[in-house]
């Protein structure tokens, strides 16, 4: 089914608009925020990698290899599935109920620099979600 385009009083394509106020405090304090990415029950990894998703993993990591256990440490950190290459978390500020994002261990700006093996296992565990 093709929806019919629906055009503003401009002639420009109407865009439809995600209203999503839950995000607001997120949109709002993200620029400022120490630390993004970390959960506040990990705040105990000392580092700042400068990446939400970067820190994210990092200070669970860190919560495990210093006797938290595995299964609390992912938890506070929303993580649903981890892989070798990449990871599966719920997003903290959701869109909609049951948002989650299939994210690489590796921090890279263009999806052509992943490589093979870790895009093959983003695409296998998208199809999970
Ligand atoms: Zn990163």
């Amino acid at each position: 089914m093709v929806r019919p385009t629906i055009l503003r009083g401009d002639g420009v394509p109407h865009m439809d608009i995600l209203w999503t106020p839950w995000r607001f405090a997120y949109i709002t304090s993200a620029d400022g925020a120490p630390r993004p990415g970390v959960p506040k029950s990990l705040a105990a990894w000392p580092g700042d990698l400068g990446c939400v998703f970067c820190n994210l993993i990092a200070s669970v990591e860190y919560a495990i290899e210093h006797g938290t256990s595995a299964e609390e440490a992912e938890a506070a950190g929303g993580l649903i599935l981890r892989g070798k290459h990449c990871f599966i978390c719920l997003n903290a500020f959701p869109y909609t109920s049951g948002h989650v994002m299939v994210m690489p261990y590796a921090h890279l700006d263009r999806l052509a620099k992943l490589s093979v093996e870790a895009a093959h296992e983003l695409i296998e565990l998208s199809q999970q979600t």
